[in-house]
Formats: C-alpha cells, structure tokens, sequence
C-alpha cells in the first residue's frame, strides 16, 4: 500500500505541468509578403529570448513580443520557428514550432509608359538612380532603435489602393520586378500620417524614382517607407508617433498622379502594408 502511495505521488509529481510553461502564440501558417506578431506567453520574468526562422535570428522584446515575417518570394513549404528561454535559473529551455508558408497568387499588372520613360536612358540619371536607391537599402539595413510596433501598424492615408503589393508588373511588353508595396491614390496635399511610432532614418529629396522620400523604423528592423511625397514635414533623426504627419501625398519622382507608395520591411522581408497587424481588418481588399 505504502509502495502503490509513493508511485502515485511520483506519477502526480511527473505529470503535472511545470510551474514555468512557457508557450508560443503564433499561427500555424502565413502567406507570402505577410507579417505576423509572435507571443512567447508564461515565461519566467527576467528569461533572456531569442529566436530563429528557419535558422535566421530574430530580436524579441523582454515583454515576448516578436514581428516575424515572410518575404513576398520566400519558397512556400515547412519551416522551423525556435524560441530560447535563458531562465534566471540557470536552465535554458528551447520552443519548437512548425510553421507553413503558403504560395499566394499575386496580381499581373500591365503598364504602358512613353518609351522615352521606359528606362534612364541618361547615364546620370542612371548613375543617380543607383546612389539614391543605395542610400534606401542602407536605411533599410538599420537594426537600432527604439521599439513602437507593439500596438501595431495604421493606413498612413485614406484612398483607393491604386495597385496592390505583389503585382507582376509588365512594362510596355516586358516584365519587371514585383510592386514592393501599395500604392493608395489621394489628392495632391494630403496628409501623410507615420504608421507606428519610430525615427526618422532617410528624407530623400526628390529622387529620381521615388521622389521625396521618407524612411522610417520602428525597431527590430521594421521599416515603413513613403514615396512620390509633394513635400516633407521631418529630418532625420527625428523620432515621430503613430499618425504624426510626415508628409504630403504628391506625384515626385517616378509616378504617373497623386499618390503614396508605402512600403514596409521586416528585416529586409518585403511584406505588403494592408496585411500588418492593425491594418488588416480581416476583409477582403483585393
Ligand atoms: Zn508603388
């Protein structure tokens, strides 16, 4: 009787749950071009976090809260998000999850430009092309920063979604690389509001494709960018809140009328604005 007592307290003991249950909250698949939030829930305060996607680390905050995102490219199939728990304690524990991306079907889209602006025929123009678009990709490159994702994300400015993120784009008969963004018409003028909270990383003045062009990130390497501006309203530098106004929706650079170009990275993973966490409203837009 004795022995059969002691079994069972040692059964009760192994199977009950630790007092440290840590979990992740996070979808069991995601399209192309999409960013989703990751929660690691009931961890033990003070754990240090990190994690991987397919082996590739990304940053989480000490509350658990990670942005995770897929390119618009990035080859459907199984991937591996892995969680790392530093407990105070001394033990580490590592969450495994399998997650799956799936294909989505992107819109073709057919433009006819005058041939004369098919291309920058100019080598200037060319060349300045290459240092403009440079000075982008390096400011996408920011990592540093404050975190102001955590709420989420909002529509920068109201309109009709004039081109959809992902679009094949055929120009004059030939294809070119896919839209990195969406395009939202709006009257000349209209306030350009920033997304989430961040800092001013580029102000491009009147770039040759993109126009007057701001950079924002908002920590972890998420970034949030605003083309074909009329004018700016912020230098680098400057922090910004949700909904300040950074600009004004104009038609600079390469744009055939008023409108904003918005694009948003994470980490380099091109993912389409109308999709971000508090932008989506679970409607079908396109
Ligand atoms: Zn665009």
């Amino acid at each position: 009787m004795i022995r059969f007592a002691c079994v069972l307290c040692w059964l009760l003991y192994f199977s009950a749950p630790p007092a440290e249950a840590a979990t992740l909250e996070f979808p069991a698949s995601l399209d192309q071009g999409t960013a989703v939030f990751l929660r690691v829930l009931d961890f033990v305060p003070g754990a240090k976090l990190t994690g991987s996607f397919n082996t590739t680390p990304f940053p989480i905050t000490d509350d658990g809260l990670a942005l995770i995102a897929v390119d618009m490219e990035t080859p459907p199939g199984d991937r591996t998000l892995q969680v790392t728990l530093g407990n105070p304690n001394g033990r580490s524990e590592t969450l495994t999850q399998q997650v799956v991306v799936n294909k989505r079907d992107y819109h073709e889209e057919h433009i006819t430009l005058p041939e004369g602006r098919v291309s920058l025929s100019d080598k200037k123009d060319a060349e300045r092309a290459r240092r403009e678009t440079e000075a982008i990709r390096a400011a996408f490159r920011v990592r540093d920063g404050l975190v102001g994702f955590q709420s989420g994300f909002s529509q920068p400015v109201q309109g009709r979604l004039s081109s959809v993120f992902g679009s094949r784009r055929i120009l004059n008969g030939t294809p070119k690389s896919p839209h990195n963004g969406c395009d939202i018409a709006a009257p000349k003028g209209t306030q350009v509001h920033a997304t989430a909270p961040g800092t001013v990383v580029l102000v491009g003045k009147n770039y040759i494709l993109t126009g007057n062009t701001v950079v924002l990130h908002h920590g972890h390497g998420v970034i949030s960018l605003y083309a074909h501006l009329d004018s700016v309203l912020v230098r680098k530098g400057d922090g910004v809140s949700q909904g300040q106004t950074v600009g004004r929706v104009g038609t600079t650079g390469r744009s055939t009328g008023p409108h904003l170009h918005w694009g948003t990275l994470v980490r380099e993973q091109r993912v389409d604005p109308m999709r971000l966490p508090g932008v989506a409203k679970g409607e079908k837009i396109y």
